[in-house]
């Protein structure tokens, strides 16, 4: 087995993503063909904040793949409750497991906890910093609705918390994509990440406060949750609460060939009129989590296959 973990996107380079993307392309295609290929293999799921679809579509996964998962279960239930250590936590359930899943509130939690570790590690969203699996499944929709090659993206709403914001800007200047990064100016990207893409000599780096400009000439809109629970005062939410939604008014100076992607959950950010229109992408995005999650540990999980560089032997 190999012990590669999965921690950031910044891990992938072109050819990465192009592997895994065209394995979950066949997988999707026929998952019989892989439906024994890991009986017998444990995945570890400890998810220390809340989560939906990314522990949901990990489970699927690797029952899909033959396998099958232990869960730490709720904070409530664990001994995290008694004070246990993040790293004790993980040496424990590596007792357990072949591979780790682990989300996170705090940024950096699965650099941390990977260093305690052999068995891979996958990191499911640290509190702001990143979500590299997410990242997989967002690709995969764009490539499947837009394609990759020549694309103009907007990347909308909270881009300083949103993780999923940071991973997708980083796997994305791989295929110098057009990213327009439209929000209020308290939610901004951090600057750090955008001194990052200008050194990875991104080539269509700009910054909105508003959709309007440049809303007709982009092939995909990605559309973000404001990230309430990040926010350190509760006032400043309530001042950017509810901006940025997108409704078919909004929609009329688009493209007819717009996508419009979203991670989920939504709140308030898409009406729920866009959904039955050929605009709307995130069900579909949301599905393709389980083919591209089988595909990631069946690479993560094989001798025979590598991505993502860190550690490789
Ligand atoms: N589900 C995504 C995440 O875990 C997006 C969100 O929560 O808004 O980051």
């Amino acid at each position: 087995m190999r012990h590669d973990h999965l921690i950031t996107s910044k891990q992938f380079s072109r050819a990465d993503i192009e592997t895994v993307l065209d394995y979950a392309a066949e997988i999707d295609a026929d998952p019989s063909a892989v439906a024994d290929r890991h009986a017998g293999t444990l995945l570890g799921l400890l998810f220390f904040e809340p989560s939906t679809r990314t522990k949901m579509s990990f489970e699927t996964a690797m029952k899909r793949l033959g396998g099958d998962v232990v869960d730490m279960g709720s904070i409530e239930s664990s001994s995290v409750k008694k004070g246990e250590t993040l790293a004790d936590t993980v040496r424990v359930i590596e007792g357990y497991a072949d591979a780790l899943v682990l989300r996170h509130p705090k940024e950096g939690a699965a650099t941390m906890a990977s260093e305690f570790v052999d068995v891979p590690l996958v990191n499911a969203g640290d509190g702001a910093g990143q979500h590299p699996t997410q990242t997989m499944l967002d690709l995969y929709t764009i490539r499947e609705n837009a394609g990759l090659d020549d694309l103009t993206i907007g990347i909308m709403g909270d881009l300083k918390y949103g993780r999923t914001v940071h991973s997708l800007a980083y796997a994305l200047t791989n295929f110098d994509a057009h990213q327009h990064f439209i929000s209020p100016e308290s939610l901004q990207l951090p600057r750090e990440v955008v001194y990052d893409l200008h050194q990875q000599d991104a080539p269509g780096i700009r910054e909105h406060d508003s959709l309007e400009e440049i809303l007709p000439s982009l092939d995909v809109l990605y559309v973000t949750r404001i990230q309430r629970e990040r926010f350190p005062d509760e006032n400043e939410y309530q001042k950017v609460a509810g901006e940025y939604q997108i409704d078919s008014d909004t929609l009329e100076a688009a493209s007819d060939d717009l996508t419009i992607m979203h991670p989920l959950p939504r709140v308030d950010e898409i009406a729920p009129e866009i959904d039955e229109t050929e605009h709307a992408a995130y069900f579909e995005q949301a599905h393709n989590g389980v083919p591209v999650r089988m595909a990631l540990l069946d690479l993560l999980l094989s001798d025979d296959k590598a991505i993502g560089g860190e550690g490789d032997e």
